[in-house]
């Protein structure tokens, strides 16, 4: 299967291989299986939906329509009746779910920002309440200036947002994911199948906006509740109204993980933490108090964030040498990542005045944008040593490329 841009074209959080090994384990409880099944089949839904919406988007293989994937999912023997039915409930739905997303596109991308120069910076959050249905833009829970309300879900979204927006605002100058002091919309809540009560495993980026699940419960928990999982998200769209890279090959790799880097330096800016201070984890507060320890990736050691029966063993990579067009954007995100947390260690001090920095103007370079639909890593690392020069002299290229050299991808 072409896993290589699998549930990617919505940036999900969580990639499909981590549901798949959950709803095959065998020291999975069966609620967790269903669970990620569901997952599975909701995040092939709204990925087909922005492939059909988007010009740049790659065209899906077979084995990527909708509810396809969770078809070919085998539940474990040890899984009852119950999850066997759960999963033929949830390809029945697919049709359902598909005729909701394709109404949701037109209001979605009509979102139109307000004028830049007429906007100075200022937050402008609405945050929406699905109320566990599978509609973006529910319930208006909370807008931009209101007090805090009773859910704390809409609360933690509404105050992660505006930590990220005012993290890209403070160090780089942005006005909003989209420069141009743009609403941002996130739905909180989202969950297209209530009725069997698993929780929704994800968060995703759709078109202008983003949606946050509340989790099973037992293998996940709220999306909402983790500062990188939305500034992760939120680069997400960062990235479409910038370097506009596609999600797949090289290129995707590069979008993801210019999303894990930004989520890192909002949460290392927010915390006050040093390149050495920090952790470099990504997700690690998605997990119940009851399983908390690993993270979904380790950008210092990408391949090292987990191992054990129910989530798997972490298969990113971190070494050029082991990269080839059929990995997923999600495994091959390691590569550049790695290189990142180098340049940033290499540097000293605070990682986002110098290699956030470099990566930023990287990221809004117009040699940049004109290859978005094929960049590699090589035509990056370029990019990134050019601007280290730029910015910060000779001095800082020697980090860079050293940075990239340490990955395999320059020489
Ligand atoms: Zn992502």
């Amino acid at each position: 299967m072409c896993d290589n841009h699998e549930s990617g074209a919505t940036g999900h959080f969580v990639p499909a291989y981590i549901h798949k090994h959950i709803a095959e384990s065998a020291a999975a409880p069966d609620k967790a299986r269903q669970a990620a099944l569901r997952t599975l089949s909701v995040d092939q839904d709204f990925r087909g939906q922005r492939v059909t919406a988007s010009e740049t988007a790659a065209a899906p293989c077979a084995a990527d329509e909708p509810g396809v994937l969770a078809a070919q999912v085998p539940i474990s023997k040890e899984a009852g009746d119950e999850a066997r039915e759960s999963a033929r409930a949830t390809l029945k739905t697919d049709a359902k779910i598909r005729e909701q997303r394709a109404a949701l596109i037109g209001p979605a991308a009509t979102d139109e920002p307000h004028d830049h120069l007429a906007a100075p910076f200022q937050l402008k959050r609405l945050i929406y309440d699905a109320k566990g249905s599978g509609n973006l833009r529910g319930t208006l829970a909370r807008a931009e200036g209101a007090g805090r309300n009773t859910d704390r879900q809409v609360n933690n979204v509404y105050d992660a947002i505006g930590i990220t927006a005012m993290f890209f605002y403070t160090v780089f100058g942005r006005n909003s994911v989209d420069d141009k002091g743009g609403n941002i919309v996130a739905t909180v809540h989202f969950d297209s199948k209530p009725d069997d009560q698993l929780g929704y495993n994800n968060a995703f980026f759709f078109g202008t906006e983003f949606a946050f699940g509340d989790g099973d419960g037992i293998i996940f928990d709220y999306f909402t509740d983790a500062l990188d999982v939305v500034a992760h998200e939120l680069t997400h769209a960062v990235t479409k109204y910038t370097s506009g890279f596609t999600y797949k090959f090289q290129t995707g790799g590069l979008n993801e993980s210019i999303s894990d880097v930004f989520a890192a330096l909002v949460e290392q800016w927010h915390f006050n933490q040093t390149a050495a201070e920090a952790d470099w984890l990504n997700g690690q507060s998605l997990f119940p108090v009851a399983i908390r320890g690993p993270a979904l990736r380790d950008m210092a050691n990408p391949g090292t964030a987990y191992d054990d029966s129910i989530l798997g063993r972490d298969p990113q990579i971190s070494h050029f040498s082991q990269y080839n067009d059929d990995l997923s954007v999600h495994v091959t995100s390691g590569i550049p990542n790695r290189a990142f947390y180098l340049a940033a260690i290499g540097f000293g001090g605070y990682a986002y005045d110098k290699a956030g920095k470099i990566w930023y103007a990287t990221l809004t370079d117009s040699r940049i944008e004109a290859i978005a639909k094929t960049a590699t890593f090589k035509q990056w690392a370029d990019v990134t040593v050019d601007q280290a020069n730029k910015l910060f002299g000779t001095g800082a290229t020697v980090i860079v490329r050293n940075a990239w050299i340490a990955v395999g991808v320059l020489v």
